[in-house]
């Protein structure tokens, strides 16, 4: 068994933090969870011994990160200048994707998934379209990119749901698919569900979902077929959603109607299905989303960063949609600040504050990401679920002096100093145990846009 005893840690259903919390786990799983009270002192029947990992700091459970294209890590920093928009940035992140191959990406994305764990971040959801070698040939083995992403994740020390993607057309009226995008394309959607069919990672720490790229990207006499195979093997299913007016325009013009009530006549909205962005959808697309239970991901930073605009965040979580969150390009890895965002973005937006309670936010970062990424029995600091714990030192320049209920509005992903993942110690006093994560990411990024 292993103790661990918490100055501060945030309980399922709480408002705010708890002080003084011992959690107990055996075999990966949390076995007790125990406010000690009275300031310390132990309740009845509990015997706090001397070897319990003492947790400086606001301790909180495993934050999932949603949306990741580990690749883009590669453009931080160097996208930044003149006037570009999401579509010139989207040729930059081709010449990056032209350069990858199952070795580099496997260092790359070993290199990126270890960042999240510095931060906190326990589990990801890859939303991966990048399968095939130069001009789309496959390789020897059609899922080696996959593999190589699994691989990355098992060295990084987290969970990984590969949210394997079907990218079969260039625009919304079926243009092939051209240049770099060919490394994307099965060819049509059974061609895909065939290849995913054959990806079964043994691991336990990664698990196989599906994915629609977008609406531009699968014919719409195709979405049923990758939602069915979601369905059958009872996995979830994600797709970007409404992340530019360019995108709704496309779909209007050619089928009549928003991508939304697309996705929902193909039957692809639902409890299991996430949709991405979502930043541009309609009063009705709010609720289709919502009446679906149909889950939002949020990727403020990405969204800023890329000009998308900001989506009706409270107005789909009223409706019924889930909300997570992602770093989808990595141009920030902080989910502390993602989770701020979804909040401070609304403010801007509606030039009212005050939308979401701090604990709505800690679910979105943790539970509710867990979920979508398939994840149930993870984010909560619960009896029997995984031991994934994240401790926030609330003693930092920026965090000195906060409350812990208002840590979510003043740490970043720099003062988180302890992982925990599956019970097992990945970061400790901020260090990753087993990667040099500056370094690796230095040589791996060099190596493909030298
Ligand atoms: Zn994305």
């Amino acid at each position: 068994m292993t103790r661990w005893l918490a100055e501060y840690a945030w309980l399922p259903d709480h408002a705010e933090p708890t002080p003084d919390v011992l959690i107990e786990a055996e075999g990966g799983r949390i076995t007790a969870v125990t406010p000690l009270v009275g300031g310390g002192a132990p309740a009845a029947g509990v015997e706090v011994l001397g070897d319990a990992v003492r947790l400086p700091g606001l301790t909180l459970p495993g934050l999932a990160n949603a949306h990741s294209h580990a690749f883009h890590r590669a453009l931080r920093g160097r996208t930044h200048g003149g006037r570009s928009d999401f579509w010139s940035w989207r040729d930059e992140m081709y010449d990056v994707a032209a350069r990858l191959d199952p070795d580099s990406y496997l260092a790359l994305a070993r290199a990126t998934y270890a960042e999240m764990a510095l931060t906190g971040i326990t589990c990801v959801g890859e939303f991966h379209y990048l399968h095939h070698g130069p001009d789309g040939r496959p390789y020897a083995d059609p899922n080696a990119m996959s593999a190589a992403l699994v691989e990355a994740a098992a060295h990084a020390g987290i969970r990984l749901t590969l949210l394997d993607t079907a990218y079969l057309t260039a625009s919304v009226d079926g243009a092939e698919l051209v240049g770099t995008q060919r490394r994307f394309g099965d060819g049509d959607a059974l061609r895909w569900a065939e290849r995913v069919d054959a990806f079964r990672p043994e691991n336990d720490h990664a698990r196989v979902g599906a994915a629609i790229h977008s609406v531009r990207a699968v014919p719409a006499e195709q979405l049923a077929t990758v939602a069915g195979w979601a369905d059958r093997n009872g996995v979830p299913l994600h797709v970007h959603l409404s992340e530019q007016p360019a995108e709704n325009d496309a779909c209007r013009a050619v089928h009549g109607c928003s991508p939304t009530r697309l996705l929902a006549d193909h039957g692809v909205l639902g409890p299991h299905t996430t949709a991405v962005h979502a930043t541009h959808p309609t009063s009705a697309d709010v609720g289709l989303l919502g009446e679906s239970r149909t889950g939002v991901c949020l990727c403020p930073t990405t969204e800023r960063d890329l000009a998308d605009g900001i989506g009706p965040a409270r107005r789909m979580f009223d409706a019924g949609s889930p909300l997570s969150l992602g770093s989808d390009s990595h141009a920030v890895v902080d989910l502390f600040e993602e989770a701020r965002a979804v909040e401070l973005d609304e403010r801007l937006r509606t030039r009212r504050r005050g939308h979401f309670a701090a604990a709505e936010l800690v679910g979105a970062a943790t539970v509710a990401g867990h979920a979508a990424l398939g994840w149930g029995d993870a984010g909560r600091l619960s009896v029997g679920d995984r031991v994934d714990l994240v401790t926030v030192r609330l003693d930092s320049a920026r965090t000195a002096g906060v409350p812990p209920v208002g840590a979510f509005f003043a740490a970043t992903a720099a003062d988180v100093t302890h992982v925990v993942v599956d019970g097992r110690t990945v970061v400790a006093d901020g260090r990753h145990l087993t990667v040099d994560v500056p370094a690796e990411l230095h040589s791996a990024i060099a190596e493909v846009t030298a």
